[in-house]
């Protein structure tokens, strides 16, 4: 028969999985001989079989609990429901990994009105006694039988008003006994029912209640964002009760070991005395620091502060510590691994390396990738942010914070920012024609669009902050609706990128500081990963900021983007509007120098490291103006008529521009346009190799290939002009020709697509788009529905599906080592800045990931974490 149910003194800290987080460690805490109240925990195999059993306790999971009960009762010498001696027990979740205020908790479980009567008589202290009593019925009514709580609230403040305090605490024995039978009666008069006097049918039903939690909303959208697979499941754990709020000799507090905001090593925390855990989360009273103990209480402050420092040296982390005291006996409720911010958690890895406790392997699976984010771009100051209240919420599509006067184009972006304003781009979605208005505003605002929209792939990019497909947000010509408030162009909106919250108005913002110990953590990172790490670039700027980041090279450069440079543009229309190839050559000529220009300052970064260069991606009718006025304004500096241009403009709209005639269809239908990309690129590794310094390698990547025939066609123009143009400059310019694999049918031919290609770079944006069949633009619309129903738990585009599209891209990698075995493998898709992503990326044997310059620090770590859980 599975065992569902643990005594504490029957776990260990390596039970997690079985036990939970919480339970694991009451259960080690036990073993240590600490003060521990005892009790049980119900695994997370429970709560699984409660769901596949269509929410219920099953009757062999139901005996085992109230085995145990007898067990715990046996312990503490206490029985349930006892006039004598009455057993009052806590029932809290505890999943794997913590999940901090996500899911239930319920205390003083077992009350009822003789027990509550016999503790009167133990305690002979009634205001306690009913303070708790009350206190259950509300957390019960709430918690697991969704009564609203503010209803209670709302009871207790009418009584406080009559009685004309303020304080919860002074209201009297009297008081407390009114408040649980106004409580029992709105309970009777809501749930057509008396509130559940039997302490076991108040058990059963509290512990439905915490397996019913893994699955609200919160929980749901903190596991996705967390990468926490819904099949994990919660463990309860019913812990013998100890009181903080028997009277002044009692009091209970949160500690941490180290200082979870800055990393300090001193004892951190606050307390109450005469009070239960939720009055000091709750804020209802101002808590005392952690060192004023040692003056009320020193013994216990003393014994505390070992017990602290046993559970750091055991656990070898900072620790995070509840603890009660009872009628002066100190109680250790639980114990976990602190959160922290980055800079704590960087600070806090060195320190422990220092004081041998930790290796530089250990430490390193300490930081959490994805929050060293927070040191890398500008952030609300904490003190401004608290006062603000958001009017909307997108999505949080590149991390930082901004404030700035709202335009809402492009231009008016510009020009604002030439005036000195700071400014913030508000659109409906952004498309490349933006780019300059993007690069202008201190952060972008969209509508529309999803984590790997435009938008948000641009302002990762270049490092800013950007909440896209905010659906509160309307966008009219010169204002906007964000939650329903009207903010008229060039007044003020402040955005968090990193929340996708939305305020209306000014709140200011700090730079972050990387401080000494971020470059010591980063040095070990690089030490420990074997995969590589290199940055999608643009431009030589973005490939400064991938080299101050540690990139080892550029992965990606997509050269549309300088296509839209303001003095190109001209020059790229008159390319699209061409009649035929000699007119279409002319335009060419003119955006060659300026392509051979970016290619040589990219080239001049990054001498030493691989760069590959991507031909054009998107389908030419990006590059052309959509509306009347502009197209009227194009013709007449292009000496064509209205209905000439507009014709053209007509017959490149496409319907879905994401399958349509883009990528290396380009160089299929106009082969020219790829020939001039290739002169560029290697006329300017040329030009950069005669300058003194290591070798420039350029590797020219062809986009969008689904067939081993496409690929040799656009290679051989590549070849073609490359070597015309090497053999002509007399010198021995190396280069590499390769291809992204970004649609199923590439993956599928890998191995005959490798015959041509001496790299393979997974666009993982386009083979999650054309393998879920989601389009990557507005994908964002419905997911949401998929999360809810558990279809899918993630977002594909931001988290690597390594299920569907990941056996597309393993087969990949291994049809394509079988024809070439000495093949370069490389992510470059948005997924390569993905922690978790990177993980799989990792193990199927890449040669590298590259993501936007500031998630390279974020992809090291990822790669040094998985280094050391799985070397290879
Ligand atoms: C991709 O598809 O993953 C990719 C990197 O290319 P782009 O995002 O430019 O389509
Ligand atoms: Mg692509």
């Amino acid at each position: 028969m599975t065992k569902y149910v643990y005594l504490f003194s029957e776990g260990n800290g390596n039970m997690r999985e079985l036990l939970g987080g919480k339970g694991a460690n009451l259960a080690e805490m036990t073993n240590l001989g600490l003060p521990v109240p005892q009790g049980f925990t119900i695994t997370t195999e429970a709560c699984m079989r409660y769901y596949a059993d269509n929410e219920n306790i099953a009757e062999d999971i139901q005996e085992q609990i109230f085995e145990y009960l007898e067990k715990m009762e046996a312990i503490t010498g206490k029985k349930f429901g006892d006039k004598a001696n009455p057993l009052l027990v806590s029932v809290r979740s505890g999943a794997r990994a913590s999940m901090p205020g996500m899911m239930d908790t319920i205390l003083n479980l077992g009350l009822n009105d003789e027990v509550a009567e016999s503790m009167v008589k133990l305690t002979n202290n009634p205001r306690f006694v009913y303070d708790s009593y009350r206190r259950f019925i509300q957390m019960f009514s709430d918690v697991v039988m969704e009564l609203p709580k503010h209803k209670f609230e709302e009871i207790i403040d009418e009584l406080k008003e009559r009685k004309n305090v303020k304080l919860d605490t002074e209201l009297d024995t009297d008081d407390m006994k009114e408040l649980v039978a106004r409580f029992k009666a709105f309970y009777l008069e809501n749930k057509g029912e008396e509130f559940p006097s039997d302490p076991k049918v108040q058990l059963l039903e509290a512990v439905k209640a915490v397996f019913r939690s893994w699955n609200n909303p919160r929980a749901i959208t903190y596991r996705r964002l967390n990468d926490i697979p819904s099949d994990w499941g919660t463990a309860v754990n019913v812990q013998s009760m100890v009181f903080g709020n028997m009277g002044d000799n009692s009091g209970t507090g949160v500690a941490f070991t180290r200082n979870p905001s800055t990393g300090e090593k001193k004892l951190y925390g606050e307390f109450l005395m005469n009070a239960q855990g939720e009055d000091v989360v709750a804020g209802i009273r101002t808590p005392n620091p952690i060192s004023s103990l040692q003056d009320t209480q020193p013994e216990i402050y003393k014994q505390f502060t070992e017990i602290a420092d046993k559970l750091e040296k055991h656990y070898r982390d900072m620790q995070d510590m509840e603890f009660t005291i009872e009628n002066g006996k100190l109680y250790m409720l639980q114990t976990r691994n602190g959160k922290r911010t980055a800079q704590a958690a960087l600070k806090i890895a060195v320190d422990l390396v220092a004081e041998g406790m930790c290796t530089k392997e250990e430490v390193i699976l300490k930081v959490e990738p994805k929050q060293l984010d927070s040191l890398l771009h500008p952030q609300f100051d904490p003190e401004k942010l608290k006062k603000a209240t958001p009017v909307a919420k997108g999505l949080p599509a590149s991390p930082g914070a901004a404030c700035g006067q709202i335009y809402f184009t492009a231009e008016d972006a510009v020009a604002a920012a030439a005036k000195g304003q700071k400014t913030l781009l508000v659109r409906l979605e952004t498309s490349p024609e933006d780019i300059e208005g993007m690069v202008a505003a201190e952060g972008i605002l969209t509508a529309r669009g999803g984590m790997t929209s435009h938008a948000a792939v641009v302002a990762r990019g270049m490092g800013k902050c950007c909440v896209a497909g905010c659906d509160a947000l309307k966008v009219y010509e010169k204002y906007v609706e964000i939650g329903g408030h009207r903010v008229n162009e060039g007044e003020f909106v402040s955005i968090d990128g990193s929340t996708g919250n939305v305020y209306i108005g000014v709140i200011d913002t700090v730079e972050a500081t990387v401080s000494g110990d971020f470059a010591t953590f980063m040095g070990w990172v690089d030490e420990i990963r074997s995969l590589k790490v290199r940055a999608n670039a643009d431009t030589p700027r973005d490939a400064k900021q991938a080299l101050v980041f540690g990139a080892e090279g550029i992965g990606l450069t997509r050269t549309e983007h300088m296509f839209f440079e303001a003095d190109r543009i001209a020059a790229v229309r008159e390319m699209i509007v061409s009649k035929n190839v000699e007119q279409r050559r002319r335009a060419l000529n003119k955006i060659l120098p300026m392509q051979r220009g970016d290619f040589e300052g990219i080239f001049r970064v990054m001498r030493g490291y691989p760069v590959t260069i991507r031909l054009l991606d998107p389908p030419l009718h990006e590059f052309l103006p959509q509306e009347k006025e502009d197209i009227e304004a194009l013709a007449k500096e292009m000496g064509l008529t209205f209905d000439e241009l507009n014709e053209t403009v007509k017959s490149l709209h496409e319907f879905n521009p994401m399958m349509g005639h883009r990528g290396c269809r380009l160089a299929v239908s106009y082969p020219e346009i790829a020939e001039m990309q290739t002169r560029a690129i290697i006329e300017a590794a040329i030009n950069v190799n005669k300058e003194p310094g290591p070798k420039v390698i350029p590797e020219i990547m062809v986009p969008l290939v689904g067939d081993k025939k496409e690929l040799q066609f656009v290679k051989n123009i590549i070849t073609k002009t490359a070597d015309a143009i090497i053999a002509e400059s007399g010198t021995d310019l190396k280069y590499m020709v390769g291809t992204m694999i970004e649609i199923p049918r590439a993956a599928i031919n890998a191995d005959e697509i490798a015959q041509e290609a001496e790299f393979f770079s997974f666009g993982t944006n386009d083979l999650t788009q054309m393998t879920f069949g989601f389009s990557r633009d507005d994908a964002g619309k419905f997911l949401g529905d998929y999360y809810q129903n558990k279809i899918y738990e993630f977002d594909p585009f931001a988290k690597f599906d390594t299920e569907g599209t990941g056996k597309l891209l393993a087969m990949a990698a291994k049809l394509g080592r079988s024809t070439r075995p000495d093949i370069k493998l490389g992510v470059c898709g948005e997924h390569g800045g993905d922690p978790s992503s990177v993980e799989f990326f990792h193990d199927q044997g890449l040669n590298y990931v590259s993501c936007s310059p500031f998630r390279v620090p974020i992809a090291r770590l990822a790669a040094a974490q998985t280094q050391v859980k799985n070397p290879r």
